[in-house]
């Protein structure tokens, strides 16, 4: 099966080809045609000529396509959520919520058509109105990574339609087939060639261009810190909007008073969910030191009782990550936590998960420890698994603390009070999301006021954001711009703002002539 770019409403094969490979086994997904740096101006060309049109279609009927996209992705929930467990591995029941993160959103920004609210007010004159409105912003390019590879991308593509831009999207290499898979769901509902465009291609070079292209007015970024600033100073020279969603380095705190089980509950999900591979993932524990050894005790007993495996499996709890590179990456921070002086408590190994051969031994499959001696990187069966990971006595202030590993891996820190564990949480060079586990209104309170990060949950985990809501970070996570919600619409429109004068004379505003 080939997946091919999508420019100008034609499905359009590559000079070449790259492949997307199943992280839980190695297996080929498929081959993807390779989009050029050539095909950025043509993909550009076709949104800017689709633009012309395309804001004129009266808001309520772009909704209105919104709205069978939804319908369509709903009758293919499954069909794209087992694609996507094998173009990125997440576990099947993730993967559908995956596809339901757009199916909401599809209704939500829908719903926009019929408002994308701008105002009137009180003019300084006579026989005089004035109005803010909405403008779409025109081309707008589209960068995504590969960890929710519908969800994120839909937090975007919907916002942008709805309020008139043409789009150019590129997906992350790693997520290519479900990438396409998606763009067939707009084309069958009917959106007019050239609004949204599609590039498939590996490396870096085709974003760049994206970035680069005169073309292209607003951009908005999913992904890594570091190619996040790269493209913003790019972007800067040629003043785009810019909107950046990057990396997290987020936290639960757990007060003495906290639910235990709730807290062990909360932890695992948070943490090994996505296999910790979530911009929201928990990666820091800050515990208070009354409760915090028998939350480890806790932790520890469930968190070697996760199933490893091929996402398709139902009976898996926590699948592969990306791919080998990912592999390396989380494992030379387990060895420098270690180095550090922190204890691992329960995994910090390559995994090596045997696929089950019936359904009985579906239930009693395992994961075994590499022995990173003899095998210092390689995983003996087939596929990418960590073993769940967790730290004790990760000192603030060192590496594994401070750096997204963007794995399952989980560091405890101890504090000794509610103003220790904020001050340790706000430190982090990332402020997305931090979650607290207390059943003291006034500690509650206290933490939703304090506590420096885009995102606060009380007594949930640090995922689970809801789309009718603002997301995003600060400080290193973001640049001030929120998705989702009504706030999407921000990076997506201009504001213009008209004024009419009906009273037949000149009347000048912005000069002092009133009589005293
Ligand atoms: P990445 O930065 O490597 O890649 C993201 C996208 O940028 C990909 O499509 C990639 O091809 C493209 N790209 C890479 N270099 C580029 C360049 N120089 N110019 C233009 N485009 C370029 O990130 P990733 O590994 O795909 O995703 C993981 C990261 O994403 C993590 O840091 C995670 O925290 C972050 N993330 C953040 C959020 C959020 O909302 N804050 C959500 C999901 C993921």
């Amino acid at each position: 099966m080939e997946f091919q770019n999508y420019i100008n409403g034609t499905w359009v094969k590559g000079r070449r080809t790259f492949q997307t490979i199943n992280p839980a086994n190695e297996e080929l997904v498929a081959d993807i045609a390779q989009a050029e740096v050539s095909d950025v101006a043509a993909a550009v060309g076709a949104a800017t000529e689709a633009f012309k049109s395309w804001r004129l279609v009266p808001a309520p009927l772009r909704g209105e396509i919104l709205y069978k996209v939804g319908d369509i992705l709903k009758q293919k929930k499954e069909e794209l959520a087992q694609l996507l467990t094998r173009d990125m591995g997440k576990v099947i029941a993730e993967a559908r919520g995956d596809v339901q993160e757009a199916i909401d959103m599809a209704y939500f920004m829908g719903g926009e058509g019929r408002r994308l609210l701008g105002y009137t007010a009180p003019v300084e004159m006579p026989n005089k109105f004035g109005m803010a409105v909405r403008d779409p912003s025109g081309v707008v390019g589209l960068i995504t990574p590969w960890n929710f590879p519908i969800a994120v991308p839909s937090w975007k593509i919907f916002p942008a339609l709805v309020a008139g831009n043409t789009i150019i999207w590129k997906p992350s290499p790693e997520t290519p087939a479900i990438s396409a898979a998606f763009v067939k769901v707009f084309e069958e509902a009917g959106l007019p060639a050239g609004v949204f465009n599609l590039l498939l291609a590996p490396g870096a070079d085709v974003g760049k261009a994206l970035v680069e292209h005169p073309g292209v007015r607003v951009l908005s970024f999913t992904g890594s810190t570091t190619t996040g600033r790269a493209i913003a100073e790019s972007a800067a020279r040629l003043n785009k909007k810019v909107s950046l969603e990057m990396g997290g380095k987020n936290a639960i705190i757990v007060m003495d008073d906290a639910n235990l089980e709730l807290v062990t509950d909360a932890t695992l999900w948070a943490a090994f969910g996505t296999t910790g591979q979530r911009c929201t993932a928990a990666s820091r524990l800050i515990v208070q030191k009354g409760i915090a050894n028998k939350v480890k005790e806790s932790l520890a007993e469930r968190t070697k009782k996760l199933r490893l495996g091929d996402g398709l499996d139902p009976n898996v709890d926590v699948g592969p990550v990306i791919n080998k590179a990912a592999l390396e990456r989380i494992h030379h921070y387990v060895q420098l936590g270690q180095k550090e002086g922190a204890r691992v408590l329960v995994g910090g190994s390559i995994a090596s998960v045997h696929p089950p051969e019936s359904a009985d031994s579906v239930r009693s499959s395992v994961s075994k420890s590499v022995d990173e001696s003899v095998h210092p990187l390689q995983s003996v069966g087939k596929g990418f698994f960590y073993n769940p990971t967790l730290f004790d006595g990760v000192r603030p202030g060192s590496t594994l603390e401070a750096e997204e590993v963007f794995g399952p891996v989980l560091s405890i820190i101890e504090v000794g009070s509610l103003e220790e564990a904020i001050e340790v949480n706000n430190r982090s060079q990332y402020g997305l999301s931090t979650s607290i586990f207390t059943q003291d209104v006034n500690r509650a309170f206290t933490a939703m006021r304090d506590i420096f990060t885009g995102l606060v949950y009380i007594n949930h985990g640090t995922t689970g954001a809801e789309i009718q809501f603002p997301f995003g970070g600060v400080r290193g996570t973001g640049n001030g711009h929120r998705e989702a919600g009504q706030a999407a619409l921000e990076v997506f429109t201009e504001w213009k703002s008209i004024y009419v004068d009906y009273s037949g004379k000149l009347q000048r505003a912005q000069i002092d002539n009133r009589e005293e």
